[in-house]
């Protein structure tokens, strides 16, 4: 009898929202290293897209997580029972966010992060404008997607949410669409999916200065920037400002499933009455996920991971060059390599893991390769990570 492999299940049982995916079959995974169920070990340098910070199983996070599964997985929907590791993991956020964003909403994922954020802000404001900005991606859910600043990604899903307005990122001119009528503006500090768009001091400051004469709440989207993709443990701190509601996701639950809309107390409490239960997750806050999160937000701190980005980003930049790389976008260790097309940065990609690097492209910038490794890649494997790009560009020119 003939076998079916996985491989063959996994394209016909597992649906699939891509006509072409990597198919990498991995087995395991550890530190900055991704192993085949041949055997064969890939550097990481997207990791999970901007999720394993720390590295592939983690040993305090692994060790989090059993622990944590054996005293007790889920007991309750969100909301109701003091579960500890929920408790603690939003004790030690606040600790380290400013005084006002001293209140987590723990989601799921991402895009429900976006959602909570922006019922929220539709509650709090009794307005209906959502803002958002051409390029910015906030998650896939229909809210998420009315927000999201891509007519390609949308156009097949209308009719969306009513009443949005997509401005142009980092242009100052047009924050004054942003009025009273607004309920609130979602931006991603740095936007990612743009192909890593990071914008000036002056356009965060004066979105900033306008979200408060207006009354409209500023949403900073840091599920890829947020807790130290930048080189900052928040990306907003690099603006010198702080928003009314911060997304956070990705990293968050340290390779579990896990997000959060993070506000003040009183701005939250809208969610508590006129309906009660404003927003209703069941699994959201999971406590092994918490576990998990929390784990990994102690050590990222204890290892001092944070101020490690900066200068691995930079080595990252000073080794990537080739007359084919037509320009470089970068803030800490989010980096973009723009060639000249999307096909020509797919062979390469194709190339860079066929000869051991994993790599990716960016939704908005298909012709961007994407380079976002675990912040403990060491400098040698960065060396060797750019000898092996470098290597494969000129592979693919022959
Ligand atoms: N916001 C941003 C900036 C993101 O990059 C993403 C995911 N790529 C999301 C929100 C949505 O997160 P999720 O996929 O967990 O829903």
């Amino acid at each position: 009898m003939k076998t079916i492999t996985n491989r063959q299940l996994f394209l016909n049982h597992v649906a699939q929202t891509s006509p072409a995916p990597l198919m990498l079959e991995i087995e395991r995974a550890a530190g900055v290293k991704l192993f085949s169920a041949d055997g064969k070990g890939y550097l990481d340098l997207i990791a999970g897209i901007s999720v394993s910070n720390l590295g592939h199983s983690h040993p305090k996070v692994v060790n989090a997580v059993q622990q944590q599964a054996e005293k007790y997985m889920h007991l309750m929907v969100y909301g109701e029972f003091v579960e500890s590791p929920q408790v603690k993991y939003a004790s030690k956020l606040a600790e380290f966010l400013p005084a006002r964003l001293n209140n987590v909403y723990f989601t799921n994922s991402g895009t429900e992060a976006t959602e909570g954020a922006l019922k929220l802000a539709k509650r709090v404001t009794g307005r209906t404008q959502l803002v958002s900005f051409k390029n910015g991606y906030h998650g896939s859910t229909q809210g998420a997607l009315s927000v999201m600043g891509d007519e390609t990604f949308k156009r097949s899903f209308r009719p969306l949410l009513p009443d949005t307005l997509q401005l142009t990122y980092g242009n100052e001119e047009e924050l004054c669409n942003i009025t009273s009528k607004t309920a609130a503006v979602i931006i991603e500090t740095v936007q990612a999916e743009s192909g890593i768009t990071v914008p000036s001091k002056r356009f965060m400051q004066q979105l900033r200065e306008v979200c408060t004469k207006t009354g409209a709440l500023l949403i900073l989207d840091e599920a890829q920037t947020g807790l130290g993709r930048t080189g900052k443990l928040f990306g907003f701190e690099h603006y010198g400002i702080v928003p009314d509601i911060l997304l956070l996701a990705k990293a968050l639950g340290g390779g579990m499933p896990l997000g959060a809309f993070i506000a003040a107390k009183e701005v939250m409490g809208a969610l508590t009455e006129n309906p009660v239960l404003g927003h209703i997750t069941t699994f959201g806050g999971h406590p092994v996920c918490c576990a998990a999160g929390l784990a990994a937000f102690e050590a990222l701190i204890e290892e001092e991971l944070v101020p490690q980005v900066e200068p691995k980003g930079k080595l990252f930049e000073e080794l990537l060059n080739h007359p084919q790389i037509k320009s470089k976008h970068r803030i800490g260790l989010m980096m973009a390599l723009e060639f000249e097309s999307f096909e020509m940065n797919k062979q390469i990609i194709d190339r860079c893991i066929e000869n051991g690097v994993l790599t990716d492209w960016f939704l908005f910038a298909p012709q961007c390769m994407r380079i976002a490794p675990p912040f403990i890649i060491t400098e040698e494997e960065i060396r060797w990570a750019c000898r092996v790009i470098v290597g494969s560009i000129d592979q693919i020119k022959g």
